[in-house]
């Protein structure tokens, strides 16, 4: 796939994708236009797949010429699509100041789950994640977190639709929080996309001040990146957990209101060889999570390129699973997705197959 068009992203216009359905009406009033128009615009996006204003036919002639002058619609150009051997799709992308990100599509028996990226780069510098190494190079706009949506669903066949949306991508969604709110509004705004916010997770490494701010939204589901069972560990894996340490974390999700949500909290654990895959690693899980209605998501580790970090043997996974499973919390143990393509989870570093990008970073993997 080469030589993408970036200047049909008209970077110098308002992106209609920045809104959601009431920004975008009010938008429209301060422009003299009345708000049933900023529907009509959505519906052609989002329910048609429609991008090119010229061809909203139900819009007056001189309006679509209006429109079509004073906005961009689209925000990221697909620059290289891989399919892994299980049929994991990723999508690396370029914004029009030619940044790259990573989308990712997971197709599962009754589902097809997008997993976006909410940053180029991340901050947090997590030791076994390949996104991390690249440092963060700036937060996405709204627009350019939703185009990942429209540039995944542009490449599923017709009775194809992305049912489920991750925010485990590149970068800390709770970083981004303003943005990742609004994207929210959109996939689950009922006239454009009707995503149920259930099927919408949004995944942290703890950023405990706005996991609160985050919640409000509704009832999504919340995934926390926990990987250790004590602080001297996690201090390690995750640096972010000097400033908010377990306690503090878990502390928080104890809290009434959290725990009143009624909706379990996704505990994802890589399990790392000889770093946090012992049977007291395992038995210390259970206590640690008391008062948290969870359910812990193993993941062995996807070495790549630089990473100390190796998974453990399969017997030692199964045997860590069923720890946890004795000790009462409900507990799954992953099949990696899209390893073979650097699509699967802390292996996203934004290179395409022609190694364009940013090809000094190292590979993620
Ligand atoms: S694991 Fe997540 S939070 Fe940590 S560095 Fe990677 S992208 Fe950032």
């Amino acid at each position: 796939m080469t030589g993408p068009d970036l200047s049909a992203l008209k970077p110098a216009l308002p992106n209609i994708k920045n809104h959601g359905r009431e920004a975008l009406r009010e938008e429209f009033k301060r422009a003299g236009l009345p708000a049933y128009r900023a529907d009509q615009v959505m519906a052609w996006v989002y329910v048609r797949g429609v991008e090119d204003i010229d061809a909203m036919t139900d819009l007056p002639l001189d309006l679509r010429k209006r429109l079509a002058a004073t906005w961009a619609v689209r925000a990221l150009d697909l620059v290289d699509l891989q399919t892994s051997e299980d049929g994991t799709r990723k999508l690396v992308l370029e914004t029009a100041d030619h940044e790259l990100l990573e989308a990712v599509l997971i197709p599962e028996e009754r589902r097809n789950t997008l997993c976006v990226s909410t940053q180029v780069g991340c901050p947090l510098a997590c030791s076994f994640c390949a996104t991390g190494k690249l440092g963060l190079r700036r937060n996405l706009t709204v627009a350019e977190i939703v185009d990942q949506w429209a540039r995944a669903r542009a490449i599923l066949s017709e009775d194809e639709s992305i049912t489920n949306v991750v925010f485990m991508g590149m970068g800390e969604p709770l970083l981004n929080l303003a943005a990742v709110k609004e994207s929210i509004q959109i996939f689950s705004e009922p006239r454009t996309l009707g995503m149920a916010p259930r099927r919408i997770t949004v995944s942290t490494s703890g950023v405990v001040p706005q996991i609160r701010p985050l919640l409000e939204i509704g009832p999504i589901n919340l995934a926390i990146s926990l990987h250790a069972t004590t602080d001297e560990v996690r201090d390690e894996l995750v640096p972010l957990n000097k400033r908010f340490p377990l306690e503090v974390l878990l502390g928080t999700l104890r809290q009434e209101e959290l725990v009143s949500r009624k909706r379990p909290v996704f505990f994802e654990y890589t399990l790392m060889e000889g770093i946090n895959d012992s049977l007291e690693d395992a038995r210390r899980l259970s206590p640690l999570l008391e008062g948290i209605a969870s359910k812990v998501n193993l993941i062995p580790m996807n070495s790549h390129d630089g990473s100390v970090y190796r998974a453990p043997k399969a017997a030692v996974c199964d045997a860590f699973a069923a720890e946890v499973h004795a000790s009462g919390l409900r507990v799954t143990l992953r099949r990696n997705r899209g390893r073979d393509i650097d699509a699967a989870c802390g292996q996203l570093a934004a290179r395409t197959t022609s190694g364009q990008g940013h090809s000094s970073q190292p590979r993620s993997g």
